[in-house]
């Protein structure tokens, strides 16, 4: 059996933003170690936006929130890699240089609204109060901003809502309260973790929306975490399609939909609804993603993978480098290139 052999996922432009380089991340359970991120590498440049996809349990929040610094220590640690922010290791900085980075460099929009803001408190006070403990502003100063960070997102009639509580609010129209918070300290790099996971369909496309402007309007990087390929498309330059903590497939988001290079992509592909194939049955992948303290040999997608042979119950691929920044964790990954492995 090989070992891992891991290389970067798109090789940076030398001025990345973030660059997650090598990371490893376990989980110290009282039932074992579960390496839930094997090696984990990519990068952000400025003002790109770079999806990272896959199932829950793929590893891509848990890299998020290493990334932000507040991952639970232990029963998570992190034996090796790096996460450079503007050439600075995270990592080894300081917990105060750390909180500098955190809200103010990197900022993060969690997945449920709802639990995510607190319900006794008005949430123009939610918003302003991060500028008062971070930025030092005044209360009549933090208040005025708040108004702009929610007009910046689109809520109707800013000004008289700032004293409305959470659950006078609608789901989208939280999720947009929730982005202003994200945005008061200018962050320049966003991290959206699944920002539309139960939304409707009209709205998840309006919070897209929202997040591509000002993704361009304010310059920033943005990481968007989703299961969903269906959301990415219009929205990401770049994709890294995670599978068992790792980076199985990265591609420009126009080569990865127009032919996948890794059968864990194509499944994805494969299962967005189409509507012109209604009333046939949606497609899926079989099977469950792996249990991570018990991982399966070789290729950790070979149990639900069609196209799976010997080799890939015996050998861990290591990620192709197949050009154009493009990376597949396929042993067949040219075949399913030139398309002699369908
Ligand atoms: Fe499937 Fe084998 Fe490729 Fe893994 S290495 S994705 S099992 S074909």
């Amino acid at each position: 059996m090989t070992d891992i052999q891991v290389q970067p996922s798109g090789a940076p432009t030398g001025h990345a933003l973030l660059e997650v380089k090598n990371l490893f991340v376990e989980f110290h359970t009282r039932d074992g170690v579960a390496r839930v991120i094997n090696g984990v590498s990519y990068h952000l440049n400025p003002g790109e936006t770079l999806a990272v996809l896959g199932e829950s349990g793929s590893g891509k929040s848990v890299t998020a929130q290493a990334i932000m610094g507040i991952l639970d220590m232990p029963p998570a640690k992190i034996p090796s890699g790096e996460i450079l922010y503007r050439g600075q290791n995270l990592l080894t900085m300081s917990e105060e240089k750390r909180r500098q980075v955190r809200g103010k460099e990197i900022s993060m929009i969690f997945q449920d609204a709802l639990s995510a803001l607190n319900p006794v408190f008005p949430v123009g006070w939610q918003i302003s109060e991060t500028l008062r403990t971070r930025a030092g502003m005044s209360k009549r100063d933090a208040l005025a901003r708040a108004v702009e960070l929610m007009d910046l997102v689109k809520i109707p009639a800013a000004k008289a809502r700032i004293k409305d509580y959470p659950h006078q609010f609608s789901g989208g129209m939280r999720q947009r309260v929730m982005i202003a918070m994200s945005l008061a300290m200018d962050p320049k790099v966003l991290i959206a973790d699944e920002p539309t996971t139960a939304l409707d369909v009209t709205v998840q496309a309006q919070i897209m929306d929202l997040l591509a402007d000002l993704r361009r309007d304010l310059n920033m990087g943005m990481i968007l975490i989703t299961h969903d390929l269906g959301v990415v498309a219009d929205v990401a330059d770049r994709i890294a399609v995670m599978y068992a903590g790792r980076i199985v497939e990265h591609a420009n988001v126009h080569e990865l939909y127009k032919n996948p290079a890794h059968p864990y992509t194509e499944g994805l592909l494969d299962s967005i609804p189409r509507l012109d194939s209604k009333g046939t049955e949606l497609a899926t992948i079989k099977g469950l993603p792996p249990n991570l303290l018990r991982p399966p040999t070789g290729c950790a997608f070979h149990p639900r993978c069609k196209y799976a042979k010997d080799l890939c119950r015996t050998d861990v691929p290591a990620s192709l480098n197949l050009g154009n920044g493009r990376t597949s964790a396929c042993h067949f990954a040219k075949e399913m290139l030139d398309g002699t492995l369908r």
